[in-house]
């Protein structure tokens, strides 16, 4: 996911705002613009503290547990 992301995406669950732990990152130029791409990491609700993870560039923003 593009960080930048995590400026519009929040907790499906409570609405709450993500804290994101990067574990893996790159840099990409989309459209001219360079951005920090999160690999693998995980985001967590600071309201509720659910966990989600991201897991080859993508997050895995499921209320239900897998
Ligand atoms: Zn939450």
């Amino acid at each position: 996911m593009r960080k930048k992301l995590l400026d519009i995406i929040c907790c499906p669950k409570c609405r709450g705002d993500l804290e994101l732990t990067a574990e893996e990152t790159k840099r990409e130029e989309i459209k001219g613009v360079e951005e920090e791409i999160i690999i693998t990491g995980k985001l967590v609700c600071k309201n509720c503290g659910k966990i989600y993870p991201i897991k080859d560039e993508i997050p895995y923003l499921l209320v239900e547990e897998v």
